[in-house]
């Protein structure tokens, strides 16, 4: 029986062992989203193949389906991100990334926002000084983005549930209900809460200047992106809000990275 073969882009999100020699890649196509591929007997062609399927690597990709898997039938480098493998701090960035990708798109969709966020981001990444702040903020910017396109955009820019303009004041954060809440409205919350219940763990109070770098981010105007001036308090404050809005949606623990 002849099989139909298929050709996309791809970048390699992560391996798992499978049985015997063949392993199992999670791979994030242009063409199909993300799709898990087989690789038979990786350890017998080496040379062929296995120097193409490492995490990161962005490749030309052929494969058929088979009966129960993809199965990987060519794969082509066309660029390995040295200098991302080359870099402690960059990988783990980059591995971050792709960890959280493989994570949080769970079915076979196509997205090329997607596709060309991630690609945008490790090239970003492989690009930048490793001492540079545009390192931490090129994560943050991965992150709100693919939530945005997983359906996940904030609010930003009116409170959610009196809908006045986020202006003066103090803001917070609810994961749960996906933006900004003013003060008076987080007080009512507050009450709300049945006894003994102090804190909504989903609910963080947020600065002005982290509502307008996520505005920024959201914008996806990288230009502008690059003039942002930043500081290590504020960048720890994006971190930690990411954490809590990803683990909201991922329904687990999760470590952020940088
Ligand atoms: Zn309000």
């Amino acid at each position: 029986m002849e099989y139909k073969t298929f050709k996309t882009e791809a970048v390699v999100l992560g391996e798992k062992e499978f049985t015997g020699q063949d392993k199992i890649f999670s791979v994030f196509t242009k063409n199909y989203g993300k799709i898990e591929i087989l690789a038979k007997s990786v350890r017998k062609i080496e040379a062929k193949l296995q120097g193409g399927l490492q995490i990161l690597n962005h490749l030309s990709l052929e494969f058929v389906k088979g009966k129960n898997f993809n199965i990987i039938t060519d794969a082509i480098i066309k660029n390995e991100f040295l200098e991302i493998k080359s870099s402690a701090i960059k990988f783990r960035a980059s591995s971050y990334v792709c960890n959280l990708l493989d994570k949080l798109v769970k079915g076979e969709e196509k997205d090329e926002r997607i596709w060309y966020l991630l690609l945008e981001t490790l090239s970003q990444v492989s690009q930048l000084p490793v001492t540079s702040y545009q390192l931490p903020v090129t994560v943050r910017y991965f992150e709100w983005n693919l939530l945005s396109c997983l359906g996940f955009k904030p609010e930003l820019y009116f409170c959610l549930n009196c809908q006045e303009k986020i202006q003066k004041g103090n803001f917070f954060f609810s994961s749960r209900d996906g933006g900004i809440l003013c003060q008076k409205c987080k007080i009512q919350n507050d009450k709300s809460l049945s006894k003994g219940q102090k804190t909504t763990p989903h609910i963080k109070e947020v600065s002005k200047d982290a509502i307008k770098i996520l505005r920024l981010i959201l914008s996806q105007n990288q230009k502008i992106l690059k003039r942002i001036k930043t500081n290590p308090a504020l960048l720890e404050e994006l971190k930690e809000l990411s954490k809590m809005f990803l683990q909201y949606i991922a329904e687990e623990e999760l470590s952020v990275v940088l």
